[in-house]
């Protein structure tokens, strides 16, 4: 029997690819695409126009998540997903998302050139808001499709120029040309995402396909300390209540707690002073904590440190420590991981098990149903960057992998039928 994977058309990705960069193209070769803007509405109705090109359904839903459907045999059955995101941060390279989306397309149009209907619907997706530059926090769009969210908290979420997300997506949706919506929380069979890694590990190691094992967790705080703002030359030392000194001490001593154990991954990328002037003694700082390891003790072990530092560090003034998000790591489903060693395998593709050092939709998907992702090498690791770049052979050999493992899953079975007759796809 044809395998979908022999009608993969590495060209015809690549090309695709290229094509999708024009949307929010930046002088530099990087791409400009932030979600719910001119350019990634432009970019979707486009993906929509070449979806129903190639016979596929398209529709969305109120979080304006694009699906393409190919039907199946039983349409009745949930379908099996793939795909990423097509927005980018303002900083963007051509591959970051996109890859995931046109790899899901090509895969599909695999399936259909070697003559095969699988027995599940297959589902690419454009999952809205991934990277969260314009609106924070990202993944807002797979949160509502899983439940995760609801939609009046996205929906009062703000870009800096006080545009509400529910406003934007309302914006997009009115743009839609016969694109129908669907509810949210609709049962996925399965999903997988196809990613450049993001990281140097598979290029270093020379291998084209990472079976992602899981995603390590992150914990995200904001830090405000407030002391009172006094002459820098009149103001004594024991009266002075500098917001800055005691933040300085408090990042110091975290790092220091976060060197143990040395992989931990510990940034503070916000630190604004006030009033920030040279001679005022600073009345006011705010700082971020990203604070990320694959081991959840750790996690947790330096959550309780950093709380116990910031009020211990305080000195005269007063600090509060707000956590604004806690991803635990989590392991993909042993299936899927399976499913795409197995194809690449069978490829004659070396692959390597992987941890996804950075956050992608397949975590939210991970709660509703067995997900996995494929990553392949991008140069030097480099990402969020125009300089993103990732080998034309390495993307083709994602969607080589991707195709099989679709048509694997849709046709999937395995323990746990039930009523519906619905053979499922075990975790
Ligand atoms: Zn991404």
């Amino acid at each position: 029997m044809a395998r979908p994977s022999d009608h993969v058309d590495g060209a015809r990705l690549w090309r695709r690819l290229m094509d999708l960069s024009r949307f929010g193209a930046r002088p530099d070769g990087g791409v400009d695409r932030q979600t719910l803007t001119p350019a990634e509405i432009a970019a979707r109705a486009d993906l929509v126009a070449l979806g129903r090109s190639l016979g596929l359904e398209p529709f969305t839903d109120a979080a304006a998540n694009l699906f393409l459907r190919l039907p199946g045999r039983r349409p009745d059955l949930p379908p099996v997903m793939a795909g990423s995101h097509i927005d980018s941060q303002p900083t963007g390279g051509r591959f970051d998302g996109a890859f995931g989306v046109l790899a899901a397309l090509e895969a599909v149009e695999a399936i259909r050139a070697a003559g095969l209907v699988p027995e599940r619907p297959i589902e690419v997706v454009a999952f809205t808001n991934e990277e969260g530059s314009r609106f924070a926090p990202g993944m807002t769009g797979s949160d509502l499709f899983t439940g995760a969210r609801a939609m009046a908290e996205v929906a009062a979420i703000r870009d800096a120029e006080g545009i509400a997300q529910g406003e934007a997506l309302a914006a997009v949706l009115a743009a839609d040309r016969d694109v129908p919506q669907r509810p949210f929380q609709r049962p996925v069979a399965a999903f997988v995402e196809p990613h450049i890694e993001q990281g140097p590990v598979l290029e270093r190691d020379g291998v084209p396909i990472g079976v992602v094992t899981g995603i390590q967790g992150t914990r995200r705080y904001r830090v405000r300390v407030t002391g009172a703002a006094a002459h820098a030359g009149t103001a004594e030392r024991h009266e002075r209540r500098d917001a800055l000194m005691a933040a300085v001490r408090m990042v110091a001593a975290i790092d220091r707690a976060a060197s143990d154990p040395s992989d931990t991954k510990l940034t503070v990328g916000l630190f604004e002073v006030t009033p920030n002037a040279p001679s005022v003694v600073p009345a006011e700082v705010l700082f971020s904590i990203d604070l990320r390891h694959p081991d959840n003790a750790v996690v947790d072990r330096l959550d309780a440190a950093i709380r116990a530092i910031v009020e211990g560090e305080r000195g005269p003034c007063a600090a509060s420590l707000r956590q604004i998000q806690h991803n635990p790591s989590l392991t993909f489903s042993p299936v899927i991981r399976g499913a795409i060693a197995a194809a690449a395998g069978g490829l004659g593709l070396t692959h390597r098990d992987i941890l996804s050092a950075a956050g992608h939709d397949a975590r939210q998907l991970h709660d509703v149903c067995p997900t996995g992702m494929i990553f392949v090498p991008c140069r030097d690791g480099i990402s969020h960057n125009p300089a993103e770049w990732a080998e034309p052979d390495d993307l083709a050999a994602g969607a080589r992998v991707l195709a099989d493992v679709l048509w694997q899953l849709a046709n999937g079975d395995g323990p746990g039928a039930d009523a519906s007759g619905d053979p499922g796809i075990p975790r």
